[in-house]
């Protein structure tokens, strides 16, 4: 089973990239553009920064010192990808490996040193996460060897010990190698770095012990909280555990940490992070737009801990938070051209870009960077398009489930499917039996899509699904459905279909009014997709605008051709855009040499147009301001 995540119980079972194999569409598009540009990308830039040569002994050493995790993430994705670099690379890395497994181009000869910041075995985590890859994508080869050796090596030095390391990952890794092999000690291994921390088992930090969290026991932390990577990793690792350990008690722990900070820690595009200082949540409702952080890698990591969640319980409220974050924060990070990458996705953003010589290495202004001297998040947007299909559908005793929409095609047992959707630009859903089985297929209906309708049964003369026909001979229906999962039972025939109908209105979306830093503005939303104002040449000043809420927001097609006026099941299948225009007031207060006042401040000026693209396209036009909530104009 190809599968980043295989648990051996839960409610859920997820279908690898052997069953979902998505055809061009959203994220058939990105797939494909990861495998045959991003990979190449971070080979040559691990190559170019010397992070590769520091495995074949090269001094000095370049690169921080958990650049060898980054080599291990490619190796991930080459892995999902079945990339042809993989051996040569891999081959590389094992010829690194000491004697008794360690392996480590920057401590090798001065070992587990400093547990706070070394990342030892951080980068082990990410290794045997590539390892892993390799085992379900190809079997048993260099690779692995190298990864069961390193494996073996932690269990022998930490079994026994009361240490851990300050960044989680190798928790959730040591449990899949476990899944994927066996061997009982690597889930004893995870089990005992997890139940160790908040001890606790590092030292103070100026950040405080909670940016590892190691401030407290899992079992008694009340949210997330620390670095939002470091939190959601560990997080990741809990679920694993408690899953394979039959531990109740600490899946409720994870489940509450993750609902809390779902309530109160997260943005509007589910990114996480409010800090810079530290990467961290930050408190309740602090959540500045342009302060957010919303680290990529954190949204990788929330979509990783949300499908465990989802696995683990089969409440489509995880799948929601994974198909906001997918869209709004994963899309975002990467360029359409698939070669430079946002680090932190703040909801705001002041001044534009000035880029050197065409590179913008802060990845700020509108332009990401090709590169970063941190480059975690290139690598992980790698890792995670390659293992995206994984992500998509399930299967438990009833049935199939798809969670997220895409086109492609489906298999579990004797049932064959074919999806076909524009999604996210248009909300039709159809699924298309192309082998037959019985069982039940399961659509998930978002939260945001009140009045969504299903209508199934055998295919009409005009390859629509013909609900009230006379040639309907097993079974036919039509119904509205609510959020959660729409669910068809039946013995499917081929030709049979399901049409799920999402509306797709542009819609008004307010903030909790505890949310200090977003009081009195407005947002809006189309599908899954937030939007934002991206200043171009024929914009108005962001900072002047002001949202008319009595006129509701309108559907622009960017491209006519390619809008949600074409059949929305049938295409469009390339990745277009849907523009909206919202009603605003330009113009800046009357005084502005103070901005207090005795009266509230209310916006004059003229009415005007103001055109909102989908967040996850801005900064692919240069530098730019751009902002996703917009003061309330009346
Ligand atoms: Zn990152």
């Amino acid at each position: 089973m190809a599968n980043p995540v295989l648990p051996s119980s839960g409610v859920l079972s997820p279908l690898g990239l052997d069953a979902v194999r998505p055809a061009p569409g959203f994220w058939g598009d990105r797939i494909a553009l990861n495998r045959d540009v991003t990979i190449a990308h971070c080979q040559e830039w691990e190559e170019r920064e010397g992070w590769i040569a520091n495995f074949r002994g090269r001094l000095p050493r370049k690169g921080r010192e958990f650049s060898d995790s980054e080599i291990y993430k490619l190796l991930e994705a080459m892995a999902w990808a079945d990339h042809p670099a993989l051996p040569e690379l891999a081959e590389t890395v094992a010829r690194a490996q000491e004697g008794d497994g360690y392996l480590n181009t920057r401590w090798t000869g001065n070992r587990y040193i400093d547990f706070e910041w070394g990342h030892e075995l951080y980068c082990y985590g990410h290794l045997i996460q590539a390892g892993v890859a390799r085992l379900r994508m190809h079997g048993e080869d260099r690779l692995t060897e190298v990864v069961r050796r390193a494996a073996d090596h932690i269990c022998r030095r930490f079994m026994d010990t009361s240490e851990t390391c300050g960044h989680p990952v190798v928790e959730m890794a040591l449990v899949e190698l476990y899944r994927a092999t066996g061997t009982e000690r690597y889930l004893e291994m995870a089990r005992r770095f997890v139940e160790r921390r908040g001890l606790p088992a590092l030292a103070e930090i100026p950040f405080g012990r909670a940016y590892f969290q190691d401030d407290l026991p899992v079992r008694r932390a009340q949210s997330l909280r620390g670095h939002a990577v470091r939190a959601l990793y560990l997080a990741s690792g809990v679920v694993d555990v408690a899953v394979e350990t039959g531990d109740e008690e600490l899946l409720k722990a994870v489940e509450a940490q993750w609902e809390r900070a779902v309530a109160r820690r997260t943005h509007l595009t589910g990114g996480m992070g409010s800090r810079h200082t530290d990467e961290s949540f930050g408190e309740d409702y602090e959540l500045p737009p342009d302060r957010a952080y919303s680290e990529t890698c954190a949204g990788i990591a929330s979509i990783m801990l949300a499908h465990r969640l989802l696995l683990a319980t089969g409440d489509a409220r995880y799948a929601d938070v994974a198909e906001r974050t997918l869209y709004n924060v994963l899309a975002t990070a990467v360029a359409l051209d698939g070669r430079s990458f946002f680090y932190a996705n703040p909801l705001r953003v002041r001044v534009p870009a000035v880029p050197l010589n065409g590179v913008n290495h802060a990845a700020e202004g509108g332009l990401r960077s090709p590169w970063f001297d941190v480059s975690c998040c290139p690598n992980n947007i790698a890792r995670t398009l390659a293992s995206l299909p994984a992500y998509m559908a399930t299967s438990d005793a009833g049935g199939v489930q798809i969670h997220h929409f895409t086109p492609g095609e489906i298999t579990h047992g004797p049932l064959a499917l074919r999806v076909e959707t524009g999604y996210p630009w248009s909300g039709g859903v159809r699924v298309r039996v192309l082998s037959g089985g019985s069982g039940q297929i399961s659509l998930r209906v978002p939260a945001w899509a009140k009045g969504a309708t299903l209508a199934y049964g055998p295919a009409g003369p005009d390859g629509g699904a013909d609900t009230g026909g006379s040639n309907i001979s097993h079974m036919s229906g039509s119904r509205e459905v609510e959020p959660g999962y729409a669910v068809v039972a039946g013995d499917w025939r081929p030709g049979d279909e399901i049409r799920l109908d999402l509306p797709m209105a542009p819609r008004w979306t307010f903030p909790d009014r505890r949310v200090d830093a977003l009081r009195g503005s407005v947002a809006v939303e189309r599908g899954p997709l937030v939007y934002c104002a991206e200043s171009v040449a024929d914009e108005p000043p962001l900072a002047d605008v002001a949202a008319r809420i009595s006129s509701a927001p309108i559907d622009r097609p960017a491209d006519p051709a390619a809008g949600p006026t074409v059949d929305p099941a049938a295409g469009p299948t390339v990745d277009s855009v849907v523009e909206i225009e919202v009603a605003v007031v330009l113009g800046a207060p009357a005084t502005d040499d103070w901005p207090y006042g005795p009266v509230p401040d209310a916006p004059e000026g003229a009415d005007t147009v103001l055109r909102l693209v989908p967040y996850h396209r801005w900064g692919n036009r240069g530098p730019a301001t751009m902002r996703v909530w917009l003061p309330v104009a009346d």
